[in-house]
């Protein structure tokens, strides 16, 4: 049988692809990078999802229920702490309309919510256990030989994992960096002081983010350099760091788990090689400091989606070289300057340098003043805009 798409990887984009082409009637085959018998631990990360992610997830799933019970983010405060005085810099953002900016998800439920879609529909084939060797543009489509040998034919392949380097067999160069730092993710217990509010301090150790996803619950995400000694703390002393950045946020703190992710950048200089399309981490690995890594990856993933069912209904293959192109060049420079520019900001507003440190705060104070900008910045992390085009 010949597939529309093979899509390796079973992170969060390759299953909502994978769910939207066959959903849509797509002939799909999901190869996941699951080992037999090693099923992974559920995580405790949590994502911060814009509106715009909401609104258009909701809109191509509608019986995605268990949105509804997450509570309304409405403004997110900033605020950077001065190297000499104990002084603080804060920006608060929110949507001038009284829209709400997000919600913040669990990343099991979402997973769990897709899984069972998949599962359900007709046209997807899910092959575990048995994941590629070798891949091969071919002159109409892409030929994938699994571990087995067993041969995939496809007109396209999105390729969406990072666990088995077959990003190496692409003609597809990547800027990557290990960026040295681990993002302790802590989910908590708390008195949650200020409702519907995502709170972001810029601590001298790290980026310190305070995700509410429950009226007693919440993420706590420190990206710290590798070396930071909060990273050894035990849950005692890591509660009362905690509570000393956070003490006009939360009270009455309790750690529920903790976890700890390394942080790479990656940032591949091209979208697709021929038949071959990358989508998800593979093609942008972002810092979380401003919580839009997914929310790339969907906006990446319902243009896609759009072009090929727009150039499907007149006829066209969906490797068509003009589609395929139109893509590429539409999610580039979103892309790059979402991750670029969070590149830039963690080492900005994280520095200990105090001329940096200094400009940093006047830069804040600027951004506040002129509302047109703190608009820019707002309809960016909501994608109400980009949706809006879509
Ligand atoms: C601490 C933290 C907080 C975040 N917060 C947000 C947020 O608030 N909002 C937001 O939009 N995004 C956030 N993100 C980013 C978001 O979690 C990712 O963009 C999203 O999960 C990517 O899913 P993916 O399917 O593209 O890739 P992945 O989850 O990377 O999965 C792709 C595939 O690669 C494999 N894989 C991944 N890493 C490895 C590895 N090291 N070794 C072997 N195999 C691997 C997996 O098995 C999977 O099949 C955050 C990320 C982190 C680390």
């Amino acid at each position: 049988m010949r597939y529309d798409f093979t899509i390796f990887g079973s992170g969060i984009s390759a299953k909502i692809t994978s769910c939207l082409l066959a959903r849509d009637g797509f002939k799909v085959c999901l190869v996941t990078d699951k080992k037999q018998g090693l099923e992974k631990p559920p995580t405790n990360l949590v994502t911060f999802l814009s509106v715009g992610s909401l609104n258009y997830l909701s809109s191509q799933l509608p019986d995605i229920a268990f949105f509804s019970k997450y509570p309304e983010i409405r403004a997110i405060k900033c605020q950077l702490n001065d190297l000499n005085k104990n002084r603080h810099q804060s920006i608060k953002f929110n949507n001038e309309s009284n829209e709400i900016l997000g919600k913040i998800v669990k990343n099991t439920e979402l997973e769990q919510y897709l899984d069972n879609k998949i599962i359900k529909l007709n046209n997807i084939n899910i092959i575990n256990s048995n994941p590629p060797a070798h891949v091969e543009n071919i002159t109409d489509g892409v030929k994938l030989t699994l571990k087995s040998g067993e041969v995939l034919l496809s007109d396209l392949f999105l390729l969406s994992s990072s666990q088995i380097d077959i990003s190496k067999q692409l003609e597809i160069s990547f800027i990557e960096q290990d960026l040295k730092q681990q993002a302790l993710s802590i989910s908590i217990k708390a008195n949650l002081l200020h409702k519907n509010c995502a709170f972001q301090k810029f601590t001298s150790d790290g980026p310190l983010a305070l995700l509410p996803y429950s009226d007693k619950e919440a993420s706590i995400v420190w990206s710290l350099n590798s070396n930071s000694e909060i990273l050894i703390k035990n849950n005692e002393e890591l509660i009362n760091s905690i509570n000393d950045h956070l003490q006009k946020e939360i009270t009455s703190t309790k750690i529920i788990s903790i976890e700890k992710h390394n942080l790479k950048f990656v940032y591949a200089k091209r979208l697709r090689s021929k038949n071959i399309v990358l989508l998800g981490n593979i093609a942008h690995n972002i810092h979380p400091i401003a919580g839009q890594g997914l929310n790339l990856s969907i906006k990446d993933i319902a243009l896609f989606l759009k072009l090929m069912t727009k150039y499907r209904s007149i006829g066209y293959r969906v490797n068509n070289n003009v589609v395929l192109e139109e893509y590429e060049i539409n999610r580039k420079l979103d892309n790059a300057a979402y991750s670029f520019g969070t590149f830039l900001l963690n080492d900005i507003l994280s520095s200990n340098n105090q001329l940096i440190n200094f400009t940093a705060r006047k830069g804040i104070r600027l951004a506040d003043k002129i509302r047109p900008l703190k608009r820019i910045f707002t309809d960016s992390a909501t994608g109400n805009k980009f949706f809006r085009s879509l």
